[in-house]
């Protein structure tokens, strides 16, 4: 059966682990109570580095992961080990049990200022270490036109730069996002119909699952699926656990 993904990208968010617990806590006891039902869709939560242990498969309380719910990281650090203030080896994430790890959002390309070549060392990194690497691509203006399959094609092929042709063999390996950037935390997706290109041009250039996100709501989450996606990539929605639930039900139903 083909999995459907949807990734929960906390950000910075909860300000508390009291509140980080209670959001995880509720879609999870929902997912427990319909894994039967649900097989087909598989969920990834991307909580900050601080809440990573209590939500580790790994630690005895927490058997609680369901068949269908994993564990990812918003970011990670290209070097194994050493000097590095701060940062967050491949490794220490794999040994709390994370599966995933988000490589080039948007909000770090701009805000930290990382570039294809710093994406492409993490994506080596996170592959090296068996981590599940979620590439975000996409474009930065809403526009029309050969330009936007420019930047897309560009950043694509920054970041894959020297991975070994036999990884594109091993379909589920890596993940797409394609997440228009201006479409990001605005309240404003992009249509599911404007994406329907977007998708095809990519579904020409590789062979991995590729998500859609920016500003999805449970009104259109199902849409993109219908479209064709292979799942979501969801900020703000997925702080709200109603309305992650109600994006989960959405896609559960195509
Ligand atoms: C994101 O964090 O990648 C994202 C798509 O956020 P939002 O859903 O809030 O636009």
């Amino acid at each position: 059966m083909i999995q459907k993904l949807i990734v929960a990208n906390w950000k910075m968010n909860p300000q508390s682990l009291k509140e980080a617990k209670k959001l995880f806590n509720s879609v999870k006891n929902w997912l427990k109570r319909y894994s039967n039902v649900l097989k087909n869709i598989r969920i990834i939560i991307c909580p900050p580095f601080v809440y990573l242990p209590n939500f580790s498969p790994l630690t005895s309380n927490s058997q609680h992961l369901t068949s269908n719910i994993y564990l990812g990281a918003q970011d990670l650090f290209w070097e194994e080990k050493g000097a590095f203030t701060g940062e967050i080896s491949p490794r220490m994430l794999k040994n709390l049990g994370v599966e995933y790890v988000i490589v080039g959002h948007s909000e770090r390309r701009k805000i930290l200022e990382e570039t294809d070549e710093m994406i492409n060392k993490k994506l080596k990194a996170a592959i090296k270490a068996k981590l599940k690497p979620i590439l975000c691509i996409g474009e930065k203006r809403r526009e029309v036109g050969s330009r936007k399959y420019e930047e897309i094609r560009n950043q694509l092929k920054k970041a894959l730069k020297g991975i070994p042709n036999s990884f594109f063999r091993l379909p589920d390996s890596l993940i797409i996002a394609y997440e228009p950037v201006w479409a990001i935390g605005t309240g404003n997706p992009c249509k599911p119909e404007n994406t329907k290109e977007v998708l095809l041009f990519l579904r020409k250039i590789v062979k991995f699952p590729i998500l859609y996100g920016g500003s999805v709501n449970s009104k259109i989450a199902k849409d993109y699926i219908e479209v064709g996606f292979d799942g979501l990539l969801v900020g703000g929605a997925s702080l709200d656990s109603k309305e992650f639930i109600e994006i989960i039900k959405g896609v559960a139903r195509c």
